[in-house]
């Protein structure tokens, strides 16, 4: 039974494409107010947790836990109602479209079918309450500066704080983040990272797929590793770095 702490819990999750093995019996949780790192070299399996995680993918055996809330196989749309968001490797945004306008839409299309034309059905009222929330999301995560800017002309940086913006209009406790650092530059990753810091001592928590140990080391409170589908170690950043399990999956045994 989960405790009161335990946001997601992930247990004994499987995934396998034919004879390929891609997340081999994996549990591990999420606890509130906490950022955890899920690392491991290429082809580990991070990714297919995520989309196990999110309900893209069917998993193979196991059962994924939301809130207390069990799961062979949660729907995208159920683990979006119960409170986890999630941004994407490559970004997503228009970039003809302001800050404000790509906030707005994409919290509104998270998880719905035909969502361009849902949003051409929305009333004023609506409309007005789905701006004024991306507003109030774009203000809180620093870019308030920037709503009515082209998405395109923003930096790279500023681009995926966008996207943590849209992912925060649904008000998630947990928000799911792929590589939320690749190809930033060393400032904006401090950003980013205060920006997550910050997230989290609101009392949200946050779990994220990431390439760059300078950053997972420096941002997490907690880390998972996988390595051939397999989770080889779990621990805080300092316990993380010197294990000798660790250090062999990254030096390519
Ligand atoms: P990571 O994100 O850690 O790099 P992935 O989760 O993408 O790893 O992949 C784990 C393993 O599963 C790899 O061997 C990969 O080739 C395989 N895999 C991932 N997705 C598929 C798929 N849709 N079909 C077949 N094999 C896949
Ligand atoms: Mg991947």
């Amino acid at each position: 039974p989960a405790s009161v702490g335990v946001l997601l819990q992930i247990d004994n999750a499987r995934k396998q494409f034919g004879g390929v093995v891609a997340v081999n019996d994996v549990s591990f949780d999420v606890q509130a107010r906490e950022i955890v790192a899920l690392i491991g070299p290429n082809g580990a399996g991070k990714s297919t947790t995520f989309n196990l995680i999110t309900g893209v993918l069917r998993p193979t055996g196991g059962s994924i836990s939301i809130l207390g809330n069990k799961f062979g196989h949660a729907r995208p749309q159920q683990v979006a109602k119960l409170g986890i968001s999630r941004t994407f490797q490559h970004v997503k945004l228009v970039p003809d479209m302001t800050v404000l306008e790509n906030v707005a839409i994409g919290a509104h299309l998270r998880g719905r079918a035909g969502a361009l034309a849902s949003m051409f059905r929305l009333d004023r009222t609506d409309e007005a309450r789905l701006l004024a929330e991306a507003a109030r999301q774009i203000e809180r995560v620093g870019l308030g500066d920037q709503i009515d800017a082209l998405a395109g002309s923003l930096s790279l940086g500023q681009q995926r704080i966008v996207e943590i913006a849209r992912a925060l209009c649904v008000d998630p406790m947990l928000l799911l983040l792929d590589e939320p650092a690749a190809g930033l530059r060393h400032m904006e990753k401090q950003q980013l990272a205060a920006l997550l810091r910050q997230l989290r001592d609101g009392g949200m928590s946050v779990l994220l797929v990431e390439h760059d140990m300078g950053f997972v080391m420096d941002l997490a409170d907690r880390v998972v590793v996988l390595d051939f589908g397999t989770k080889i170690a779990e621990g805080t950043p300092d316990a993380i770095k010197t294990n000798p399990e660790v250090i062999k999956a990254y030096l390519g045994a």
